[in-house]
């Protein structure tokens, strides 16, 4: 069984695009969109993410909507699909930042045994 895990040197999810992730409008709060835009820099990206390593620089601190393993509880489609619906996000968002033949998409495929 395909089991999820978020790989090193990636951060495809800290780009955010919430245009491309409309079920996640449904669950966010509006003090969580808030805190989204106060979040993002000019080029999209979260300024706690450290571009040059791809790394949270608050992880600990991180808010509840970063943390995957429970936040991805608010999702029915997890209920219905488990950890396949985790990679299938991965997958969406390291596609569109970095593309299909990436470093990080091949990292992910081969760490999620796929
Ligand atoms: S897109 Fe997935 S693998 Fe990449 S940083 Fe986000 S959770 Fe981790
Ligand atoms: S707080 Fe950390 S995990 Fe969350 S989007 Fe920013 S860099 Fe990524």
């Amino acid at each position: 069984m395909k089991s999820w895990t978020c790989i090193e040197k990636c951060g495809a999810c800290c780009k955010f695009d919430l245009k491309n992730r409309e079920n996640i409008y449904k669950i966010l709060s509006k003090k969580d969109l808030e805190l989204i835009d106060e979040m993002t820099d000019r080029e999209g990206w979260c300024k706690y993410l450290d571009k040059k390593n791809k790394k949270c620089t608050v992880y600990n601190k991180r808010p509840h909507f970063c943390r995957v393993n429970s936040f991805s509880k608010k999702f029915n489609e997890y209920y219905k699909n488990g950890d396949e619906f985790l990679i299938k996000c991965c997958k969406q968002h390291i596609s569109e930042i970095y593309g299909k033949k990436s470093f990080q998409m091949n990292k992910f495929k081969k760490e999620t045994m796929q």
